[in-house]
């Protein structure tokens, strides 16, 4: 098979007065990602997607929150890190689609930014990456305002 498929799922939990970054991008708003790393939970569903269609395990393992080498880390970088990895065992990526489900704030502004930086890191056209934002009309932890919930799928393709 020259191509393969990977899913990814991270939530973090929200605070006030952190930052919030998303899709490699830090959005305007009065609450943030709790989190080793600077939290931005897009890059991490994104990064298990890839590392789910390379049967790499997952980006808990690669970069373990215990290791204070990450402690605030830009996960723009694991991001980087993580599609080298595909790249030396003969892969790119062919797509990645990425749904973040979020109460506030709204995120439709800098959705264009966040497929521009992502596939700036990744090193691929800015139409291979797709950035989705929902709300969840209020319900569970996403809609009281709790936490983001991120779903990411991304498909690989042989280089060779
Ligand atoms: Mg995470």
């Amino acid at each position: 098979m020259d191509i393969r498929i990977g899913n990814g799922y991270d939530v973090h939990a929200l605070a006030p007065g952190l930052p919030m970054f998303l899709g490699g991008v830090q959005i305007p708003s009065e609450n943030g990602f709790v989190a080793h790393s600077d939290g931005d939970v897009a890059i991490h569903a994104l990064c298990d997607a890839i590392l789910g269609a390379l049967a790499l395990g997952d980006i808990g393992h690669l970069f373990p929150d215990s290791d204070p080498a990450y402690k605030g880390i830009d996960s723009k970088k694991l991001l980087a890190h993580v599609i080298g990895l595909a790249r030396e065992k003969g892969w790119k990526l062919g797509n990645a689609d990425v749904t973040i489900a979020l109460q506030a704030p709204k995120l439709a502004p800098h959705i264009g930014l966040m497929r521009r930086t992502l596939a700036s890191v990744i090193g691929c056209d800015e139409d291979c990456i797709s950035v989705k934002a929902t709300t969840t009309e209020r319900l569970g932890f996403v809609g009281r305002g709790e936490g983001c919930e991120v779903w990411a799928s991304a498909l690989l393709a042989k280089t060779e």
